[in-house]
Parts: structure tokens; C-alpha cells; sequence
């Protein structure tokens, strides 16, 4: 897996100058008693770690930002989905895809948190 990590980050920096991720917290995830979690976690510490140097090295740039709320903002019109509170953890890490009670759009919850990641990483450059 390490080596597919560097492959992957390796790709990442030279194909982009800009790169945003989120600063997903250790502690909270080991808090979740999954273990697929855990170790998804651990790879996700040494991708951004290896993004960190690696973007050093080539001279790119990596925004890490808060993940506060991004898989819960619609992407196309800015609204958070409260209908989210009400579900359990394990209701709320299987909803792979949702529709915006606001302005309709179906969305699929990585790219729509990825679009809203990249959003608020630009932000920070205005
Ligand atoms: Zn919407």
C-alpha cells in the first residue's frame, strides 16, 4: 500500500499546483470503533504527509482546510442539509448519495465534498 501511496501522491504533485485536502483529525476517527476507519485513517496521514514534502520538493502548493461541513453543503447552492442531524453515525457514512432539499440536485457524497474541499482551498487564495 505504501507503494501505491507514493505512486499516487507522486502523480497528484506533478499533475497539479494546487492541491487541497482536508484536515481529517486522527483522534476523532479513532474514537469510531470501525476498524476499516482506522485504517483508512493511517493511509490518509501518510498521504498527506507525503503530499507535504512532495509538494516542498516540486514546488506546488497544498491547502489543507477544515472538514467542518463539507459533505453536508449542497455544492451547487451553498445550503447545508439539516435533514443530516437527525442520522446516526453508521446512517450517515452509508449515504453514498443525496438530493438537496433545497435546490433539487442529486449528489453523489464524494464528489459533491470534493467540489466544496477545492471551493473553500481556493478560497483561501483570494
Ligand atoms: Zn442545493
Amino acid at each position: 500500500r505504501r507503494d501505491n501511496l507514493h505512486k499516487l501522491t507522486t502523480r497528484l504533485v506533478k499533475d497539479y499546483d494546487t492541491i487541497v485536502v482536508e484536515n481529517l483529525s486522527v483522534k476523532n476517527m479513532m474514537k469510531n470503533h470501525h476498524l476499516s476507519a482506522s485504517i483508512a485513517n493511517a493511509a490518509w496521514g501518510t498521504l498527506v504527509s507525503q503530499l507535504k514534502y512532495k509538494c516542498a520538493w516540486y514546488g506546488k502548493q497544498l491547502i489543507i482546510i477544515d472538514p467542518k461541513n463539507t459533505s453536508r453543503i449542497c455544492h451547487e447552492c451553498k445550503q447545508k442539509n439539516h435533514e443530516f442531524n437527525s442520522l446516526s453515525q453508521s446512517e450517515w457514512l452509508s449515504t453514498r448519495e443525496w438530493d438537496c432539499p433545497n435546490c433539487h440536485a442529486h449528489l453523489d457524497r464524494d464528489v459533491n465534498a470534493a467540489k466544496n474541499i477545492l471551493a473553500k482551498g481556493l478560497e483561501t487564495l483570494a
